[in-house]
């Protein structure tokens, strides 16, 4: 579908979210700047490091500013017919899963919240007809699976008129933000019995959900996709992970023309929001945690090469 110039200039929002040292970590890590949206890594011997972003979430940052800060825009996008994309990168136990999809009702996350947004939008138009569709799937190990079906094909990734997509995943009807949170548990289950089988640790996976919004009468399919991106640490064999990597230094540097979205399942699936056809925000999430501090350091530079897409 044709997308308005500016869009390809749309660049990735890099939003930094610290959670507090909890358990038997020391705090101290992370100082943090709101309001000049700057950040100072202390690494105790070794100095300091500081950074910006494009915002810098204080670190007892309630679920919703969360959501107004990375999400609300990119899903004001989608219900206007352009593609968005909401993005958690981090170690594991930074806080991705709490950030994109905690149904928890004290705590509830970005796409649950993205529901709610898609539904109160047509609870206020009646006089259109809407059609929410959702789908979730695990990628692991360079395999896609569908998190909806209790069966386990791996599915492949096709590109067709409308840009890629993944063929035969199941595509839930959706008809409120209940639905929603329905298809998000049956998620989260199904992921817990499918890293069993496959004797996966679920740091080492990607799950994407996708929800797509489709206006009848109109020809536009509006189209919305949020990844919970899972763990850096293992990196080496995680080729997805590597690749987001590679294809965020390609698109960063102006002299590299090519970007290679096509050497990774991950990639290929986000091809159209990394390419710049769609509104993009990218939660980099760290904990304040002074034993983390080095894995803190490789997400806040995988963030700052985001910034520069
Ligand atoms: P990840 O998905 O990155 O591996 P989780 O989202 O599972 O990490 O978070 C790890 C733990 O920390 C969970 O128990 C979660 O509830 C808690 N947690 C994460 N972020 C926050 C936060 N901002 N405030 C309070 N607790 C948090």
């Amino acid at each position: 579908r044709a997308l308005s110039p500016e869009r390809s200039s749309e660049k990735v929002r890099v939003v930094v979210r610290c959670r507090p040292a909890h358990g038997e970590e020391t705090a101290g890590g992370v100082a943090l700047d709101s309001s000049s949206c700057q950040l100072t890594l202390h690494r105790g011997a070794t100095g300091s490091v500081n950074f910006t972003f494009d915002q810098v979430l204080s670190q007892n940052a309630p679920q919703a500013e969360v959501y107004d800060t990375a999400a609300l825009d990119v899903v004001d996008d989608v219900l206007n017919g352009f593609n968005g994309t909401i993005m958690a990168y981090g170690q594991t136990g930074a806080g991705k899963t709490y950030t994109l999809s905690s149904t928890d009702t004290e705590a509830v996350g970005i796409m649950p919240r993205a529901c709610l947004q898609v539904f109160t939008r047509i609870d206020q138009h009646p006089q259109e007809q809407y059609t929410v569709l959702m789908s979730i799937v695990q990628l692991y190990t360079e395999r896609i699976q569908d998190l909806l079906l209790p069966t386990r094909i791996d599915l492949a990734i096709r590109e067709g008129p409308d840009g890629v997509f993944v063929e035969g995943v199941h595509q839930a009807r959706v008809q409120s933000p209940s639905d929603c949170f329905d298809m998000l548990r049956r998620a989260e289950r199904n992921r817990a019995i499918a890293s069993t089988a496959m004797n996966a640790v679920s740091s080492r996976s990607h799950v994407v959900v996708m929800l797509t919004v489709i206006q009848h009468g109109s020809e536009r399919l509006k189209k919305s996709l949020s990844t919970g991106d899972r763990a850096n640490e293992a990196k080496h064999i995680n080729l997805s992970l590597t690749t987001l990597g590679l294809c965020i230094n390609a698109r960063a540097d102006p002299n590299q023309s090519f970007v290679p979205f096509r050497n990774s399942k991950l990639t290929r699936l986000l091809q159209d929001s990394l390419g710049g056809n769609a509104k993009t925000s990218l939660v980099i999430a760290v904990s304040d945690a002074l034993e983390h501090v080095n894995e803190t350091l490789d997400s806040l530079n995988f963030g700052t090469r985001a910034m520069m897409v």
